[in-house]
């Protein structure tokens, strides 16, 4: 039988989680939940998916001829593991919800570390996450940091990560939030929260970053300068990086994260997603014996087949993160 599975909040990152879920044989979607009765509620229909809502936000699904098929507390109780992707600090005032119901649950990079106690990047720690109750699948930036902090540092020894993130402002179909004209340091009070992000995953790595938001909604960009412990050549990182399975090394006239989200289009993804790092191989570099490369994070979808992993890791479906990774990667195409 299939571990089923409940998307609660299905916004741009559920409804990925959702269809993730659909690709594969071990798992299946059982119901949604979405607050709001908008085009998205009516596509999750159409594709299918029972959806559940508030149980005070009933009369206004139905109001818009949305048919519901329950509260979010029935949603849970029909659920073995529920995907909670509510809004950033939403999501943590659903524990008492999960933990009464005895279901697991994933919570996403918006909540602390504290909420879960295990942070996760599946090439990193998958086996931290078999057989937990609660995890938190991290943030789109520290996903991407993570992909590829964990196989340097096993390979060549970190000694040293100093990053800065340059942040989209927004995602493609937000309105909320901005700038739209200006450069933005955020935090101003440096370094930035991003390093000990990391650091919940990679415990003993020595990163500090800084963030600076820019009026772009595409791609996050990230510049990347290590020490390492181990004296090797850009060649023998490009190696190692090519052999990692969500890394996708760009140019042939890629020379921005425009044309990354153009070349994810041409190749006929889903949403036009690119749920691999995008590292610019031939800006891998070292200098003065400090290595240095760029690589873009598509925000709206590298923690997609991380949450596929977690959900694999936590009931048990697979033991060895490899495979996992593998089947993840198989049945969404990367
Ligand atoms: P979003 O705003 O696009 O979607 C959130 C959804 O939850 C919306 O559909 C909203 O209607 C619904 N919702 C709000 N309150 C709810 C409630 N009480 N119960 C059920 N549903 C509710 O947000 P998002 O960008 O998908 O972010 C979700 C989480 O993923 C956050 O923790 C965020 O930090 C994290 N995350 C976001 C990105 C990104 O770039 N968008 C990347 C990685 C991780």
């Amino acid at each position: 039988t299939k571990v089923k599975v409940a998307i609660n909040g299905y916004g741009t990152i559920g409804k990925r989680v959702a269809d993730a879920v659909a690709l594969q044989d071990d798992m299946e979607i059982i119901g949604i939940a979405k607050t709001r009765p908008n085009f998205e509620t009516v596509m999750a229909k159409d594709k299918g998916f029972n959806v559940y809502t508030l149980a005070d936000r009933v009369g206004a699904m139905e109001k818009e001829g949305i048919e519901v098929s329950g509260t979010v507390e029935e949603m849970i109780k029909a659920a073995d593991v529920v995907v909670d992707c509510t809004p950033g600090k939403v999501g943590a005032t659903n524990k008492d919800l999960y933990e009464k119901a005895g279901i697991k649950a994933i919570w996403q990079g918006g909540e602390a570390h504290t909420l879960t106690g295990c942070s996760f990047n599946a090439e990193t720690n998958y086996d931290e996450a078999l057989g937990k109750d609660f995890v938190r699948v991290v943030s789109c930036n520290t996903t991407g940091l993570c992909r590829v902090l964990s196989p340097l540092d096993k390979e060549f020894g970190v000694k040293k990560a100093r990053v800065t993130l340059l942040r989209r402002a927004a995602d493609p179909g937000d309105i909320k939030t901005g700038p739209i004209n200006a450069i933005v340091p955020n935090p101003i009070k440096l370094p930035s929260h991003h390093g000990p992000d990391v650091k919940t995953v990679i415990p003993n790595i020595d990163i500090a970053t800084t963030a600076v938001k820019l009026p772009t909604t595409l791609m996050h960009l990230h510049t990347i300068n290590l020490e390492l412990e181990k004296e090797c050549t850009a060649e023998d990182v490009e190696s190692v990086l090519a052999e990692q399975s969500r890394v996708r090394f760009v140019g042939q006239g890629i020379t921005s994260t425009a044309e990354i989200m153009e070349l994810a289009k041409d190749l006929g993804r889903s949403r036009g997603d690119m749920w691999e790092n995008c590292i610019w191989n031939e800006s891998i570099t070292m200098y003065e014996g400090e290595l240095y490369f760029f690589q873009a994070i598509h925000q709206e979808s590298d923690v997609i087949p991380e949450n596929i992993d977690a959900i694999r890791a936590m009931m048990e479906l697979e033991s060895d993160a490899s495979r996992s990774i593998e089947i993840t990667n198989k049945t969404m195409g990367i």
